[in-house]
């Protein structure tokens, strides 16, 4: 596996590749690899000649400096799961690689799919990440990039970046990788406790059992009052449950209004934020 570190080093490599008429499959991650992120790699390595992902936590997406800080880095373990992984190339740059001095996020105008869910308590966000995955894509110039379905918002989000920025890329959406138990893997289930371990898997019961309601004839109100009520009689604290459109991410209030639903849910474990969701 090769390593990169700047830019001006990797795009020629890639171009290089690309005359030879060579796909290439790109994974970003802000590193603290995990199985999850190995799903993605692997298909990808299905998919393309050469795979390359990128380990980089980037700044202009945390709007609270100390989340920033905390974020955790595990650089020599990620190079070895990938080498393992069978992984071609990995760039892992430096923030001065990536932006100019004091450089801040690019505004872009999502309309309502940066202002809900994940946007609305976090403002700017998705400008972060649309800005940096921009930057990625045009450092990397990837045939096909891979996104978990975990963070389904930003797929979106990524899917209109492409579209507004011009950009020649397969967005390729990849489903949700989970423990046997049912927990969606996340580098932030390292900060579980024991405990906490072996009753997380409840969030994703609550989102089964919210679909098999639905199946049997339930509405929207009724699935979640279900929802509200199995995690106030649970250790978790519920942050938000929405059902959803899958396109326009705005909330639903009936199961035939729509073709294509989502319920995304964010509970609390003690002070550690879980993120999950499932479709409709
Ligand atoms: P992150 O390093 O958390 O920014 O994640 C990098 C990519 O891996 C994103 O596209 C995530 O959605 C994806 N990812 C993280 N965890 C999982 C998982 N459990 N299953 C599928 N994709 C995941």
């Amino acid at each position: 596996m090769v390593i990169f570190n700047e830019k001006e080093k990797l795009t020629p490599t890639i171009v290089e590749l690309k005359n030879q008429n060579k796909t290439i499959g790109f994974i970003p991650t802000m590193g603290a690899l995990h199985e999850g992120h190995m799903s993605l790699v692997r298909a990808s390595k299905l998919q393309n000649d050469y795979t390359i992902v990128s380990v980089f936590v980037n700044p202009t997406q945390f709007n609270n400096a100390d989340d920033l800080a905390k974020y955790p880095r595990t650089e020599e373990k990620d190079i070895e799961i990938l080498t393992k992984n069978g992984c071609d190339f990995v760039y892992m740059p430096t923030v001065q690689d990536l932006y100019e001095e004091n450089e801040v996020a690019k505004q872009y105008d999502f309309g309502t799919i940066d202002k809900v869910m994940e946007g609305a308590s976090r403002p700017g966000h998705f400008d972060g990440v649309a800005t940096i995955v921009a930057k990625l894509f045009r450092a990397v110039i990837p045939t096909n990039a891979y996104f978990g379905e975990k963070d389904f918002q930003q797929i979106r989000i990524i899917q209109e970046m492409v579209k507004q920025e011009n950009l020649d890329v397969n967005i390729i959406p990849m489903p949700i990788f989970r423990a046997e138990t049912g927990l969606a893997l996340s580098s932030r289930n390292a900060r579980l406790n024991n405990q906490q371990v072996n009753e997380a898997p409840f969030i994703y019961k609550i989102l089964t059992d919210a679909v098999n309601l639905k199946n049997e004839g339930k509405n929207i109100d009724e699935v979640k009052k279900y929802v509200d009520d199995s995690f106030n009689n649970s250790p978790f604290k519920l942050e938000y449950f929405e059902i959803t459109d899958e396109k326009t991410l705005l909330p639903i209030n009936s199961f035939s209004n729509t073709e294509n639903s989502r319920g995304f849910i964010v509970a609390y474990a003690g002070d550690v934020r879980l993120i999950d969701n499932i479709q409709f």
